[in-house]
């Protein structure tokens, strides 16, 4: 019987089997950040351990940081402690290390791929939920405790149960207004929170194998939202044209090689999944969330449900409280206070392409705060060198520096209670802007629409937008 492409990694990275079935992974790529190292850096002084391989560990400074003024201490103490651990620590632990002002920091999962440390073939972990993200490039990649996070810095590998495989498959072509956020939005939409749960999820089909690198990482970085323990795309010609030629992707004869095996790695025609979804792309419509998590979405010209159409009633009623909203409402026209474009999901320059091309010669409506984040500080200079930063200020939008920034209410970048924000990061739980902050999930598309009308909008009605659908 033929294997999945979770199968060819996952077998080819096992160490050892113990009792029970429980697996010893080899974890090829480390990536830590200031939140969930620090417990795991004072475990490893408490045993007197030391780092296994630092050479295989990349840290970055992205949760806890301001995104104006970098250059200045950061004014947050609990931040500016986190951030000054993390530099502590990898200078202790001869850990390679992109704080503020460095080049390269960024959001630990834009600046891997971005640097080609994210390569095919590879099982990477972090301690952050969407390190599912990396699985664009077809890699293991999944988000681990910190207790899991000191195991790896100690042996670099992780004692794991085997997920199970699934497989969903899009055929067929998306309509004008779709992007990857909607199929992803569409996906978890249709699943649930619970539909991916136990399983490594595979993407396959037309859809997936049409996007490029970018909406690959959108669609993976998500996969985390319908519970899964990842998600992956094998990997193909756009994979290895996009890692080709970065900082440290293999060169020359190397790359050569490393191409033939990662030809290898797609599933194989006969591989078996545990379980299978098939959707037709052109079901998929652009899509909004309206309660508080992501599988609480609808098509945006849609009406959330009524109570008797969902199954999780309690949850419904509380999720719409907080919201402010009603069943059976259209969110069209409903009026927004911000709107943030950034995270990990969609802080990538084509994000920020797009949304130059919609707003450039317009003016962001007067009700509505309007923050672009660069997901790295080479996504900023990127957009900076295509006077991407000017088009967006004249736009009115406020263009910050590079961070999770208003993703979490870990850092300045908080939405304030009761306020509307329409976002472009992957979360919309309770809270998670921001106390009391009211989050709808969109695509950058149609973030940057309803930034200039400053309410929810179907962007598809717009002739003027013809040439970006
Ligand atoms: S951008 Fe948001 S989801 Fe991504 S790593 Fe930062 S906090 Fe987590």
């Amino acid at each position: 019987m033929g294997k999945t492409i979770f199968e060819k990694i996952w077998d080819a990275h096992v160490v050892a089997t113990e009792k029970g079935g429980i697996e010893v992974l080899y974890i090829d790529r480390h990536f830590i950040h200031e939140v969930t190292s620090p417990q795991a850096f004072s475990e490893l002084e408490k045993r007197g351990l030391p780092l296994f391989r630092p050479e295989q560990t990349v840290a970055t400074a992205d949760h806890n940081v301001p995104t104006w003024n970098q250059h200045l201490p950061i004014p947050d103490p609990l931040s500016r402690k986190q951030v000054n651990t993390l530099e502590e620590n990898c200078r202790k632990f001869g850990v390679t290390h992109y704080g503020l002002g460095h080049p390269h920091q960024g959001i630990v999962h834009v600046i891997g791929p971005e640097l080609g440390i994210t390569q095919p073939g590879m099982t990477i972990v972090c301690g952050d939920s969407h390190t599912s993200t990396h699985g664009a490039f077809g890699t293991v990649a999944f988000g681990i405790g910190t207790s899991q996070v000191a195991m790896v810095m100690a042996s670099q590998c992780l004692l794991l149960n085997r997920p199970k495989k699934m497989r969903i498959t899009v055929n067929g072509q998306t309509g004008p207004g779709v992007f990857p956020k909607d199929v992803i939005l569409y996906i978890i939409s249709k699943l649930g929170t619970g539909g991916g749960t136990g399983h490594f999820v595979e993407y396959a089909g037309d859809v997936f194998r049409n996007m490029s690198m970018e909406g690959r990482m959108t669609v993976c970085n998500m996969s985390i939202e319908m519970g899964a323990r990842g998600g992956l795309i094998a990997p193909d010609q756009t994979t290895f044209d996009y890692i080709k030629g970065r900082k440290f992707a293999p060169s020359g004869e190397a790359f050569d090689q490393a191409v033939a095996y990662w030809k290898t790695l797609p599933s194989d025609e006969d591989a078996v999944f545990d379980t299978e979804y098939h959707f037709d792309a052109a079901d998929i419509e652009p899509m909004i969330t309206y309660g508080t998590n992501p599988g609480m979405g609808i098509k945006i010209t849609g009406r959330i449900p009524q109570l008797d159409e969902v199954s999780s009633k309690e949850n419904f009623r509380k999720s719409l409280e907080y919201m402010g909203l009603q069943p059976g409402m259209s969110l069209l026209g409903k009026k927004i206070d911000h709107v943030f474009i950034g995270s990990c999901t969609n802080s990538r320059i084509e994000d920020l392409r797009l949304v130059a091309r919609i707003v450039k010669g317009r003016r962001k409506a007067a009700n509505v705060q309007a923050m672009i984040v660069p997901g790295s500080r080479q996504v900023a200079d990127q957009a900076r060198e295509e006077g991407i930063d000017q088009v967006l200020r004249e736009a009115g939008f406020q263009m910050r520096e590079a961070g999770c920034s208003a993703c979490l209410g870990m850092n300045e970048d908080k939405i304030p209670p009761g306020e509307y924000c329409v976002s472009t990061s992957n979360r919309n739980f309770e809270g998670r802007q921001g106390p009391g902050a009211r989050t709808f999930l969109v695509s950058p598309l149609l973030a940057a629409v309803i930034a200039l009308e400053g309410r929810i909008v179907d962007a598809r009605t717009y002739a003027e937008l013809a040439d970006v659908l």
